[in-house]
């Protein structure tokens, strides 16, 4: 292929480098770093089996994602990183009331027909009590009942992004910071310019998350993408192991998730027409710590340690964006991962790269093609 040149260094980036890298290609991958880039504020749930809305469109892409973590993991430690921040912790789906218990049925079911269809990452699904609950994720409320989800896991964004961007590098990548300006010589992007230097480019991918609509202006192609704000915060719960601790979800779009050794996140909002405002606001942490502190009162002793806010890449129709740029011969876009990135993040930059090295790809990718639009 010759080389390829990276414009985003998020997960979706910085995963296309890496697979590039891996099959031995020479690519540059350029990455500014805006203040709010989704990686670094994302939960990261990947939970399979616990979807209680009808399917998102994009249920097979997700399906295939969830099992790719299952070569990542082992790649990335090939390529001497372990450190992914990805660990299957299960999930408690609970109940508050009589007509949420009243579902959970219908969810169990759902979770065991799709992992008898092969979707992996769901495990084993088994009915708690309200009690029961309780002793897996202490603080919880006392709950009418629960579905606990034994595959679900967690990736910490930033800490597989940086192992994905050290083991790329270590396959021969190049990893700049700076802001990225795609040169176009007719229907072809010739190079990137950043910082005064060129960089000659073969082809080019564009995974600039929320800011992808910029990318697509100054080539000229509309890459219909708006930012979706998220605040969400880390709590420090005193004296508590919250390393094992499930993700705790439950019927509305709010969640909590533990990382090791007390931190427990609770996310998350969605503000949509936020443009690009990374500013925490007041209704923004009331609203995501009066949900957690709904499902889980226990955390009103706990230590508010850091609010996080992100640009959620948002298409119009809630698909991720994924193939070659319309009217451009060799630029390739993966964004529009929206509230899903961490989970589809990493397979969607793989099958961008293997678009690029022309190798087949394993999924029908024409549902996410940019000529959609
Ligand atoms: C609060 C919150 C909670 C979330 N929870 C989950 C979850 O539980 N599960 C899940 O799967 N997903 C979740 N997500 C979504 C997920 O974080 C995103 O979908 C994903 O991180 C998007 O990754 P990305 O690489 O496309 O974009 P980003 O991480 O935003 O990276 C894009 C990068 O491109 C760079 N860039 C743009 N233009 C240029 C240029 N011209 N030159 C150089 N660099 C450029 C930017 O600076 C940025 O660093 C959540 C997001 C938020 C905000």
């Amino acid at each position: 292929m010759g080389s390829v040149v990276v414009v985003g260094g998020g997960i979706v980036g910085a995963a296309a480098a890496h697979r590039l890298a891996r099959a031995g290609e020479s690519v540059t991958l350029v990455d500014r770093e805006d203040a709010g880039y989704a990686t670094a504020a994302g939960a990261g749930i990947i939970s399979p089996g616990t979807t209680y809305r009808p399917a998102a469109p994009f249920y097979p892409l997700a399906a295939r994602a969830v099992a790719y973590y299952q070569d990542l993991i082992p790649q990335l430690a090939e390529d001497g990183q372990t450190d992914t921040g990805h660990e299957t912790v299960g999930a408690l789906m609970v109940a508050m009331g009589d007509e949420e218990t009243a579902r959970l049925d219908e969810i169990r079911r759902g979770a065991e027909e799709r992992r008898a269809a092969g979707v992996v990452g769901i495990g084993e699904v088994s009915r708690l009590t309200g009690r029961e609950a309780k002793t897996l994720f202490p603080p919880l409320a006392d709950v009418a009942a629960a579905l606990h989800v034994g595959g679900s896991a967690r990736v910490d964004g930033r800490r597989m992004r940086a192992a994905l961007r050290a083991a790329a590098t270590r396959r021969g990548a190049r990893v700049l910071r700076g802001d990225a300006r795609p040169v176009r010589e007719g229907h072809r992007v010739t190079g990137v310019v950043v910082g005064g230097e060129r960089i000659a480019a073969d082809a080019v991918i564009l995974a600039g998350g929320a800011w992808s609509g910029a990318l697509g202006t100054a080539l000229g192609v509309a890459v219909p993408i708006a930012p979706q704000k998220g605040q969400i915060l880390h709590l420090e719960v005193p004296g508590a192991d919250t390393g094992r601790w499930p993700i705790v979800l439950g019927f509305h779009s709010h969640y909590l998730l533990t990382f090791p050794e007390r931190r427990v996140v609770a996310g998350a909002t969605r503000e949509n027409g936020s443009g690009y405002d990374v500013r925490t606001t007041a209704g923004g942490v009331r609203e995501a710590l009066g949900e957690a502190l709904r499902v889980a009162p226990g955390l009103a002793t706990a230590t508010l340690r850091e609010i996080r806010v992100g640009l959620r890449p948002a298409s119009p129709d809630g698909m991720p964006i994924l193939g070659r740029a319309p009217g451009l011969d060799n630029v390739y876009l993966a964004t529009g991962h929206g509230p899903s990135g961490l989970q589809l993040g990493p397979y969607s930059g793989a099958a961008v790269a293997d678009l690029v090295l022309g190798v087949p790809v394993d999924l029908d990718l024409r549902p996410y093609s940019p000529d959609r639009f």
